[in-house]
């Protein structure tokens, strides 16, 4: 269905779809506890909207928006963040390795670093998920 305003004809239907698509954009960046599906349908506005800030590798939203959970590793005090903590709290240990793994394979200068870092997510998981009713 189409209306027509002055001299522009508008698709109502995609109207409606924008209209909608930038109510979930603007509330899941304002609130910080978003289902996953607007953070991630919200992400690719917000990596425009923030391009300087790397993102959740599970959501996609850039640090700018949402809180990172760091994993800690090592003696030294190391740590890294590749999912925020919303995803935390619920991503697959699948997932969650993949993201640790592709992490360590460009920071860990060796294998030994590569297994220490992935170890900590692995850690890291079983506590939360012993934690977890
Ligand atoms: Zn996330």
């Amino acid at each position: 269905m189409r209306i027509r305003i002055g001299s522009l004809t508008v698709n109502i239907t995609l109207l409606s779809a924008l209209v909608f698509y930038a109510i979930v954009c603007f509330a899941t960046l304002v609130t910080s506890d978003a289902p996953l599906w607007a953070r991630r349908a919200s992400a690719p506005v917000a990596q425009v909207i923030a391009p300087s800030f790397s993102h959740c590798e599970h959501c996609g939203l850039p640090w700018k928006f949402v809180d990172e959970h760091t994993i800690w590793y090592g003696d030294d005090g190391w740590g890294y963040f590749v999912v925020c903590e919303q995803c935390w709290r619920s991503v697959s240990r699948e997932d969650m390795m993949r993201y640790a793994s592709k992490w360590a394979i460009k920071k860990a200068g060796d294998l030994e670093e590569f297994t220490v870092i992935c170890g900590a997510a692995s850690y890291q998981l079983a506590q939360r998920d012993a934690q977890q009713p």
